[in-house]
Parts: C-alpha cells; structure tokens; sequence
C-alpha cells in the first residue's frame, strides 16, 4: 500500500503488567453522569446517559510514575479539569445488553476529561455542537489501563482530582447515575462497539479551572494516580 502522506499512527495505551498496549478506537464520554455535577452545572433529575465523542489523538497517554504533560490551549479563559473513571472495551458489539455488558471490558483506567468550559457553555448556548469545547488537542489524558482480573471494585471505588496538592473532586464511582453495564448497553445501542473503544463514564462534582504551571493528580481507587502538569 502506497499513501500520498505518512498515516496518523495508531494511538496506545500501555497495559499494567505486560508489554503489549491497548491500541485505541475510539474516545466515547458520558455528559452529567453523576447528580452533583449534574446540579452544579444546572441540571436536576435522571435524563437518558447522553454522549459526545473525542479525537483518538487527543489523548495524553502517561506511563505509571511518570507525570505528563499537556499544553494549555488556545482560545479558553477557563479550562476545566473533571477527572473520570475510563472504561477500556476489549470485545465489541452492538446492542448489548447490561447484563453481558462486564463481559465485553478489557480493563481500567484513570482519565480526564478536560474542558474549554467557556466554549463548551457558549455552545451550550446557541446550540451548537460541543466539539470546540470537548474535542480539542490534548483533551484527553489517560493513564496505564488495568486489565479487569487485577482491579479491585471498581464500581465502588474512591474517585478525586488534586490540583497543587489540594483536593479539588472526591467522590465514589457508586455515585454515578448510569453505571457502567447501563452504560454500555446505552452506548451500544447508538454505535457498535469495537475492540479499542474508550468510555470516560463521566465527572464527579467539584470541576474547576486550572492554569499553565499546575500539576493535577487525579485517582481512582485500585487504579494508580493519573499525573499531568499544565504547561
Ligand atoms: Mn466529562
């Protein structure tokens, strides 16, 4: 095969505990899937899990004990961190069903959904598409996935984000208003999932802006720390 111009090579995440990564597919994410982030961004009430897509290339991959980096980006005056559990899907399917949903995961891993939340809300606004908000370079650090059999309970798992040491969100992944088997059966519903597919499952309460020069932290329980500094 002879292309015009070098293909975008394939983006991957590295596996705890053995050397071949997890090549990536897709980003899907869940909007407003716990209920205090929720109301603190306006919002009351169970509504159908809604989704919105990131770039494969937007992802930040950081190894375990390394700290990443990631730029801050153009155009925001307010640039939001919301730290999310990742679901990494290793069979796919179409129209799953909640109860064969955990069958279909691959592992884990700690991710953050970051945010251009003045454009996002502008959006929001007009009505317009959250691409310009969500969609954007390096919006989608991650760190290592964990393979399923060496996770603890995930589904009960301490979440939070430190931005300079000081706690910023801390929550519980029980707290998450669709979990992750409604998710994926929601999900597969819409679009067939692949071998490689992400899931951020959504933010806890308690997002908030971050500046060049800060270091987040961010955990979830059984996972390892996820560590980026803004630059
Ligand atoms: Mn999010």
């Amino acid at each position: 095969m002879r292309y015009l111009f070098d293909p975008t090579p394939v983006v991957s995440v590295p596996v705890v505990g053995q050397a071949a990564r997890f090549p990536v597919h897709r980003i899907y994410c869940v909007g407003r899937n716990y209920e205090e982030h929720a109301k603190e961004m306006g919002f009351t009430g169970r509504e159908p899990p809604f989704f919105f897509l990131k770039p494969t290339d937007s992802l930040v991959v950081v190894n375990a004990d390394e700290t990443g980096t990631m730029p801050y980006p153009s155009l925001t005056k307010n640039f939001h961190h919301e730290i999310e559990l990742v679901v990494a899907i290793g069979k796919g399917g179409k129209n799953i069903s909640a109860a064969d949903a955990l069958n279909h995961i691959y592992g884990y891993a700690v991710g953050l959904d970051m945010t251009r939340r003045d454009l996002q809300g502008e959006m929001k606004k007009q009505g317009r598409p959250w691409c310009i908000g969500k969609g954007f370079d390096h919006s989608a650090p991650i760190g290592p996935i964990t393979p399923v059999a060496q996770t603890g309970d995930v589904e009960n798992a301490d979440i939070y984000v430190q931005v300079n040491g000081q706690d910023r969100q801390r929550s519980n992944t029980s707290q998450l208003i669709w979990n992750i088997a409604e998710t994926i059966e929601h999900l597969s519903a819409a679009w067939e999932l692949q071998p490689g597919d992400l899931i951020y499952t959504g933010t806890p309460e308690g997002v908030g802006a971050v500046v060049a020069g800060d270091t987040l932290v961010g955990a979830v329980a059984g996972l390892g720390e996820l560590k980026v500094k803004v630059v």
